[in-house]
């Protein structure tokens, strides 16, 4: 579903992202690891162009595109709707209820029907566990209700791929859990997702791939049981020391 090659970013003269190619299969679920500041959520955002890459082809389905090419806007338009992403810390709207804040892209960007796009929305936030929640507004929530109205939020615009980045490091541990039920529950249904995330525990259970980012590239990729039990490479093997 998913290719990415030749990927290059900088920020001024620092190059962060030197060389990034990999590939994400259809029903997939890519977890992203490495050092901070080795680039994990500048690869995260390139793949949704919220950053332009400088150089590198991301295919997502059937549309190519070359970022060290100049991108039309309808292009551009296309390529950033076909993936939804998750942040770090939730993202909605204060001022708006729950239900609100999930049919915003399906109404205003998508132009959906407001009635479609709200029975979906409920069926979203069922599905996250928060039917009950609609009406209440973000400040109402718990950190970890918040997130997972972010993910139904990403959910309702029925992307083909969804990213999320280090959707659990704002929360409290006990809220942690919960969040990365609902993510767990969307890999078991099919969902093609890419994470970046520091819970290696998370990545060994639902990913069906591991990346290692360290100094610009992917420096090591495979299942969880090969690159997160016996890495073949000395950095891999060094983060996981430091951090398991
Ligand atoms: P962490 O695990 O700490 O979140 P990360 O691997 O996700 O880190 P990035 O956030 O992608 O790392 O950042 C990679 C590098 O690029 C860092 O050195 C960061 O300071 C730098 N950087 C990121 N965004 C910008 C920006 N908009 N302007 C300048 N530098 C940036």
């Amino acid at each position: 579903l998913l290719t990415v090659r030749g990927l290059r970013k900088s920020f001024g003269t620092l190059e962060v992202l030197r060389d990034i190619g990999f590939d994400v299969p259809a029903g997939t679920v890519t977890a992203v690891i490495g050092p901070s500041g080795s680039g994990k959520t500048t690869v995260l955002r390139a793949l949704n162009a919220l950053d332009r890459a400088d150089a590198g082809v991301i295919t997502i389905g059937d549309l190519a595109v070359d970022f060290g090419a100049p991108v039309d806007r309808s292009t551009l338009a296309r390529f950033r709707s076909r993936t939804a992403m998750v942040f770090q810390s939730h993202n909605l709207f204060p001022h708006r209820t729950v239900l609100e804040n999930v049919i915003e892209g399906p109404v205003i960007v998508q132009r959906r029907p407001r009635a479609d796009a709200t029975a979906d929305a409920r069926r979203l936030l069922d599905q996250v566990g928060l039917a009950e929640k609609a009406d209440q507004y973000p400040y109402q929530l718990s950190g970890g209700q918040q997130q997972r109205v972010g993910i139904a939020r990403a959910l309702a615009l029925d992307p083909q791929l969804m990213l999320f980045d280090e959707p659990t490091s704002a929360l409290d541990p006990e809220l942690v859990g919960d969040v990365l039920r609902v993510i767990k529950d969307l890999a078991t249904a099919g969902r093609t997702m890419v994470i970046v995330t520091h819970e290696i525990r998370f990545a060994q259970q639902v990913a069906d791939q591991v990346l290692f980012v360290d100094g610009g590239v992917v420096a090591e990729s495979g299942p969880p049981s090969r690159v997160l039990v016996e890495p073949e490479q000395p950095r891999t093997r060094q983060f996981l020391k430091r951090i398991l």
